[in-house]
């Protein structure tokens, strides 16, 4: 095996390059993020809670927090224990839960190991039942939590924030439903995919039969539950699903079951991995949940995805299996170098790809279908996908690849989809196209923030994101961003970035109150130092303008120095996690201002 050119083990690498460099070539569109479209108002109502009139609200409370998902409970959580009892949360959806709340399609399941995926396991006892578990089980824990920590108290649901305006000393929150309270903190952990999109395809509005998207599934037209019940209504209807991401690859084996005919629309194929999925052993959990144990674990698998230090591999799944194959790799190298290191990394994601796509062959029993179902990228490039009955799904008779080569769905009919000219009828189509990313904060939050001055967020981001740690933003005191961005960035277990953010916010929440601070903000030279720090890093590890199109990379456009500020931390997730740590515990939160 040499480590920079020719050959690995029979894989000829300057083959595989051309042919990955192809196939992003015939993908690549003009439009890039303007090829999609919003759900018209009818696709966006909420299927599974009824809305409850209530009048609005004109209080005041200590702390709002927009968004009801794990961002918003880890932080509520947080804040509760920091002794903070005034917490509102509010959320468009009707319970807590946020992308679990939405995405209730059938075989919906974390593809991170529960154990570090799932928040505050240790602090609600709970143990998953499964390494990945499904969808009505994260959908519960995230009521637990909330039962737990009293956040159902004061919670706002169905209620979408219009509007934030610094009045200085407090935010005043406007929302859709009248509201107009004032927050003296407001926390916003609104979620990287939150609005879901469709493919602007010609002709969408004209069919005639029955459509929805995956994170509204319409169990009323389809029978079944979340749970896995058979979706009986469907064993007479032909149904096309269009999309092959993370989505469609857990829940096409549950249409293929159940349908009289699937048609599976692919534009690019995911790489699709073993799962490995296994119920907990209860004897086995007893021995890991120590106490301090969910924290070991997430730093444990933090650490193996991004080269730190550590012993052993706790996790072991598909997420860790290449950070295990590179490290095998870099420890034989007779001379580390940059070069010897990318090369290192580029022979252990071509071995792992071949592998991959190996086990298409093994499972696929029609050839053509088999061909089709290929990744020819590397592993990071889209999202990497984990299924055990997905390939498995187009070996059924009533299952059909429709594979548009990298063109996408040409027009949608009265009766059908048309994809390179051929239309098929169908009665059902399922749009599994994901979600809006790469757009303008403010457009996706559905709200601007009016800060100190008078200025717009919008107008601070306008030529990209900026802030101390992902959180902190100049010019609007009190008000704190949790998300990935711009701190550790760790995209294969977001909410360990959310479990750090929420305990960042709680402690300098905690400091504001307890020492009769009424205002909190980060300093321009502080936002800027952070900012020449980020763009001093090589930008985001993932999103490579090399790499086949997709939400990854800004649908193969570079954004420039707005991409890089979408990075993290230049000394990676694990480095950021402990430099975080340094700076909550010394209390000195350098870079705010505290007033008075
Ligand atoms: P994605 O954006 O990943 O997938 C959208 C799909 O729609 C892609 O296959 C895309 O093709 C396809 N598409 C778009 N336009 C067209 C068109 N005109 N014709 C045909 N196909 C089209 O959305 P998902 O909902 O699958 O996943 C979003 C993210 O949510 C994931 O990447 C993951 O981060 C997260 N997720 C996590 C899960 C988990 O942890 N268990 C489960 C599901 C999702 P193309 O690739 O060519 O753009």
């Amino acid at each position: 095996m040499t480590a920079a050119t020719g050959s690995i083990d029979g894989i000829d690498k300057e083959a595989l390059r051309r042919k990955y460099r192809e196939e992003r070539d015939k993908r690549l569109r003009p439009d890039g993020n303007d090829q999609y479209l919003r759900l018209p108002a009818d696709y966006l109502d909420d299927p599974y809670t009824p809305r409850t009139e209530r009048a609005p609200k004109t209080d005041h409370v200590t702390v709002a927090v927009i968004g009801g998902g794990f961002a918003g409970l880890l932080t509520g959580a947080r804040l509760k224990e920091a002794g903070v009892q005034d917490v509102r949360v509010l959320d468009k959806a009707g319970d807590f839960g946020g992308t679990w709340y939405w995405n209730r399609y059938p075989g919906a399941q974390c593809d991170t190991a529960s154990y570090v995926y799932m928040p505050l396991l240790e602090e609600t006892g709970h143990m998953p039942s499964e390494k990945y578990a499904h969808a009505p089980e994260i959908l519960e824990h995230c009521r637990r939590i909330g039962k737990h920590y009293g956040l159902y108290d004061d919670a706002l649901f169905h209620t979408e924030v219009t509007g934030l305006e610094w009045l200085g000393g407090r935010w005043l929150v406007r929302t859709g439903r009248g509201d107009a309270f004032t927050a003296r903190f407001v926390v916003m952990g609104i979620g990287p995919l939150h609005v879901p999109k469709l493919p602007g395809i010609p002709g969408m509005a004209d069919f005639r039969g029955h459509a929805f998207h995956t994170s509204r599934w319409d169990y009323a037209y389809t029978g079944g539950d979340p749970a896995g019940a058979p979706m009986d209504r469907l064993a007479d209807k032909r149904v096309a699903i269009i999309g092959t991401g993370a989505t469609a690859v857990q829940c096409v084996p549950h249409l293929a079951r159940a349908a009289a005919e699937l048609y599976v629309f692919q534009r690019t194929p995911s790489s699709v991995d073993v799962r490995g999925n296994r119920p907990t052993d209860p004897e086995w959990f007893a021995g890991i949940a120590t106490p301090g144990w969910q924290r070991r674990w997430l730093e444990n698998f933090t650490a193996m995805q991004t080269g730190a230090q550590a012993e052993e591999d706790l996790v072991m799944d598909g997420w860790t299996d290449l950070a295990r194959r590179v490290r095998a790799r870099i420890a034989e190298l007779p001379e580390v170098t940059p070069q010897t290191l990318l090369a290192a990394f580029e022979d252990s994601d071509f071995e792992k790809m071949e592998e991959i796509r190996a086990r298409v062959d093994a499972v696929v029993r029609d050839p053509e279908t088999a061909r089709g179902l290929k990744a020819w990228y590397r592993q990071l490039c889209k999202r990497p996908c984990f299924h055990d009955e997905y390939l498995q799904a187009f070996n059924l008779p009533g299952v059909h690849l429709v594979d548009t080569d990298g063109k996408g769905v040409e027009r949608v009919t009265e009766k059908g989809v048309v994809a390179a000219g051929r239309e098929y009828e169908v009665d059902c189509v399922i749009y599994a196209s994901g979600f809006e990313v790469g757009t303008d904060w403010t457009r996706r939050a559905g709200y601007d923030l009016t800060g100190r001055d008078g200025r717009l967020l919008s107008e601070h981001w306008a030529d990209g994101m900026r802030s101390l740690h992902g959180i902190h933003v100049h010019g609007f005191p009190n008000a704190f961003l949790i998300g990935h961005t711009q701190g550790a960035n760790l995209l294969s277990n977001i909410p360990h970035n959310l479990t750090e953010a929420g305990r960042t916010v709680a402690t300098v929440v905690a400091h504001a109150l307890a020492h009769g601070h009424t205002e909190v903000e980060v300093t321009k030279e502080a936002e800027d130092g952070w900012v020449d720090l980020l763009l001093s890093g090589n930008g985001p590890l993932l999103g490579s303008p090399d790499c086949t199109p997709g939400y990854y990379n800004n649908e193969g456009r570079d954004l420039g120095v707005r991409g890089r500020l979408n990075g993290g931390y230049p000394g990676g997730a694990a480095a950021f996690f402990a430099y975080i740590d340094r700076w909550r515990s010394s209390g000195a939160f350098e870079g705010l201002r505290f007033h008075p």
